[in-house]
């Protein structure tokens, strides 16, 4: 195991040089400006949850997953029926590929998420005794588990704080100037060195929450926005 996690280490740190930061580091009123944010946020939900349903770490795992360039409410209609006969590696190793696609036909790219899901199952079957690790080398050394989906379990799971950054927060970190950020990567290396630390387990689920039903792409909702006062983008869209 210990050599495992070696290996997965090694192999993540090589495929991720450190982010520089898009963003100088805030002066006071900056830092007050963000701290009244995220308080504001806080007064929304004190403990948001994502909203994929999931029974184990290892059904996270897989709807997590799933849901790259899909919606969770697709994932979930998905994963209903087939968590209902495969919710561990071992059940889904069984059901094998041509057993899974039917249940996640629907979803995007799922001939590939498909492979992934029976290749990183027999991992956790054959390296962890049907256990999945919950350490980020480790997942991040399973098929089609990226630094992004091992951050949304990890926080989910209360594991390690940490802020992924799909396109919501990445729009909604723009729109509020967190960050300058040109990749998810450095986005989320800012946002992660400006959010009050007692906010960093919570931040990214408000920040999606806020991109997926406020600050919407097309036509953001500037004027029922809870952060109206405290965003510099809500001129260009009023
Ligand atoms: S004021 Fe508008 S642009 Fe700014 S965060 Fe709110 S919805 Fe988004």
């Amino acid at each position: 195991m210990a050599k495992l996690a070696t290996q997965g280490m090694v192999r993540a740190m090589a495929v991720r040089p450190k982010p520089k930061p898009a963003r100088p580091r805030p002066g006071l009123k900056e830092k007050a400006r963000i701290q009244a944010l995220f308080d504001r946020f806080a007064t929304t939900s004190e403990d948001p949850r994502t909203e994929l349903k999931f029974q184990s770490p290892f059904t996270l795992v897989v709807a997590v997953a799933l849901s790259a360039q899909a919606t969770d409410k697709s994932v979930n209609k998905a994963t209903e029926k087939l968590f209902a006969v495969a919710d561990t590696p071992r059940k889904m190793l069984d059901l094998g590929e041509a057993g899974l696609i039917p249940y996640i036909a629907s979803i995007g790219l799922y001939r590939t998420k498909a492979k992934n899901v029976i290749a990183l199952s027999r991992i956790l079957v054959e390296q962890y005794g049907g256990e999945t690790p919950l350490t980020r080398e480790a997942l991040m050394a399973l098929p089609g588990v990226g630094r992004k989906t091992a951050s949304v379990v990890l926080n989910e799971l209360d594991i390690e704080p940490a802020i992924a950054v799909d396109t919501h927060v990445f729009r909604v970190a723009h729109r509020l100037k967190l960050s300058a950020g040109k990749t998810p990567d450095q986005v989320e290396h800012d946002l992660t060195a400006i959010v009050p630390k007692p906010y960093l387990t919570r931040a990214h689920h408000w920040l999606i929450l806020h991109g997926r039903y406020t600050c919407v792409a097309r036509r953001p909702k500037c004027e029922t926005c809870i952060v109206a006062d405290l965003c510099p983008s809500r001129m260009s869209f009023l």
